[in-house]
């Protein structure tokens, strides 16, 4: 059935016909309860009806001009964006690994301004930033890069939720314009950094003149119980990107930015035939009417913390469990040995987890669900765990 597909995703053996919320049925009929989203994708659920009202609307009057126009739902977007995150500028894509390489283009002509012939960024080991051949040399992973060198050079490796690493880099590196991090790790396994980790690292770039770029792909969008986690920390980034739960399944992604760094881009400089586009636009305007109207980012911090407390209780006292950690809903079981069979096991039992870095169970819910269906997938997932 695949054989025509290249051979990139190991898939599972199961196809979806339809959703509803939190919910999706197979070509069977049969319903899951998903627990991932597409990986952080349809925050609002799937078939949101205000999602599904707006890109009918903008589908039957107009779905692609240009960005050689002007695009008044796209300018209007950038405008919320800005409102709500503090940043001046945005830069439209279609996916995160776009966000970030406009990101990392941003930060080399911040280099440039400072006269840096070999602008370096510091990105973090256990990172994930896609799999683009900047964004992949970005990713703190071998297995990411492994077959796809030479790599880019302007890239230098640090420990994730390490300062003082950071600090040292600087003194011995003059060739550094900017820090590239994810506010929390996603892809690894839901790795949450200390408290003040984002201070601290906002400290060091204005020390050192250095951008702060946050990777807000996964984390954005009200996941973690604000609409970018670095609100949580009083911070401004000068560079921030995000995509996965902006258009709720339709394919965009944003790179966002402040002060000096927004006026970076020139004509020329950078662009996307179709990032931005009127029907991506319009189901990102759906999705931050919903999660403003709604109170959803409130509503994803209550929810994580219920579903954290459940599954706590409900792993209690299960030796092959090492720790049970979130922010918002990013959630993460962590067992002490690799457990990639869940992932079937839980497609058996109805519910749809991910594994990451072998040992995670991580879970993405919708940020909608009710305290019902919280409840139902704190039963589900300690099941499937305590088999
Ligand atoms: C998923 C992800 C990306 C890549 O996004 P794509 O849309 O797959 O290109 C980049 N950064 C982070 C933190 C992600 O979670």
């Amino acid at each position: 059935m695949t054989d025509n597909l290249m051979q990139t995703y190991r898939r599972l053996p199961v196809a979806f016909a339809r959703g509803q919320g939190a919910y999706l049925e197979d070509t069977d009929g049969k319903r899951y309860l998903d627990a991932l989203t597409g990986l952080a994708v349809c925050g609002l659920g799937h078939a949101h009806p205000a999602v599904t009202k707006a890109i009918s609307n903008q589908a039957a009057a107009l779905i692609h001009t240009s960005n050689l126009y002007q695009i008044p739902l796209q300018a209007a977007l950038a405008e919320r964006l800005c409102s709500m995150s503090g940043m001046d500028r945005v830069f439209f894509a279609n996916s995160g690994a776009e966000a970030n390489e406009a990101a990392i283009k941003i930060a080399r002509l911040h280099g440039r301004t400072r006269n840096i012939a070999r602008p370096a960024i510091i990105a973090a080991d256990q990172s994930f930033h896609g799999r683009t051949m900047a964004t992949l040399t970005a990713t703190g992973n071998r297995k990411v890069q492994a077959g796809f060198e030479p790599l880019l050079s302007g890239f230098v490796r640090a420990p994730y939720n390490d300062v003082d690493t950071l600090t040292k880099i600087g003194e011995n590196n003059a060739d550094v314009v900017a820090v590239m991090i994810e506010p929390v790790q996603g892809e690894s396994g839901i790795n949450i950094p200390a408290d003040d980790y984002l201070q601290k690292v906002r400290a060091l770039c204005d020390a050192r003149g250095w951008l702060m770029i946050l990777d807000e792909v996964q984390t954005g969008n009200g996941r973690t119980g604000k609409y970018f986690a670095y609100q949580h920390t009083g911070i401004l980034p000068d560079v921030v990107t995000t995509a996965k739960g902006l258009g709720n399944g339709v394919p965009i992604g944003a790179c966002l930015a402040r002060g000096a760094a927004a006026d970076l881009f020139q004509p020329g400089h950078h662009g996307s035939t179709f990032g931005g586009n009127l029907l991506a636009c319009a189901a990102a305007h759906a999705v931050l009417d919903t999660l403003v109207n709604e109170g959803l980012f409130g509503r994803a911090a209550d929810l994580g913390d219920r579903i954290l407390k459940g599954l706590k209780e409900g792993l209690a006292g299960n030796n092959g469990v090492r720790e049970i950690r979130g922010k918002g809903l990013m959630l993460a079981v962590e067992m002490n040995e690799p457990c990639p069979d869940l992932v079937g096991k839980g497609l058996d039992a109805g519910i749809l987890i991910n594994v990451a870095n072998d040992c995670v169970v991580r879970l993405l819910p919708p940020l909608n669900l009710t305290d019902a269906e919280a409840d139902e997938l704190v039963m589900k997932v300690t099941a499937l765990i305590n088999g």
